[in-house]
């Protein structure tokens, strides 16, 4: 019988690296070799995901869209509403048109059109 089966000696782990520079052994927590200063761990750089945007809410009108049909259904034929809403040249072309008159017969469909169908203001922003 043998003495003894020896185990292999277990290597003990290596807690140290040769430095990429200097060749100096280097503890593999270290960041940095000692002798030259030289990096040694390598950094994981761990891509922070910026901060996730809030949903932006979408921008809404200051103007509010019962007001806007409750100035088109009565003072509509002059363009209220649509001084109301930001939207001042429809303003102006609907008062000068319903001043001639005859402009009427295009004002009185544009309105109840605009009534019926008009969700943003003159900035594009939607209706309260
Ligand atoms: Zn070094």
């Amino acid at each position: 019988m043998s003495a003894a089966t020896s185990m292999p000696p277990l290597l003990p782990e290596s807690k140290l690296t040769a430095c990429p520079d200097c060749g100096a052994e280097v503890s593999r927590r270290a960041m940095s070799c000692p002798r030259c200063g030289g990096p040694v761990a390598q950094i994981v750089i761990v891509a922070s995901a910026p901060p996730a945007a809030a949903p932006e809410k979408p921008a809404q009108s200051t103007s509010s869209r019962g007001v806007y049909c409750v100035l088109a259904f009565f003072f509509g034929l002059i363009g209220v509403h649509n001084f109301y809403a930001g939207f001042v040249a429809a303003g102006f072309v609907q008062l000068i048109l319903s001043l001639t008159g005859v402009g009427l017969v295009v004002t009185v469909p544009w309105v109840i059109a605009e009534m019926l169908f008009q969700r943003t203001d003159g900035k594009g922003l939607r209706f309260q």
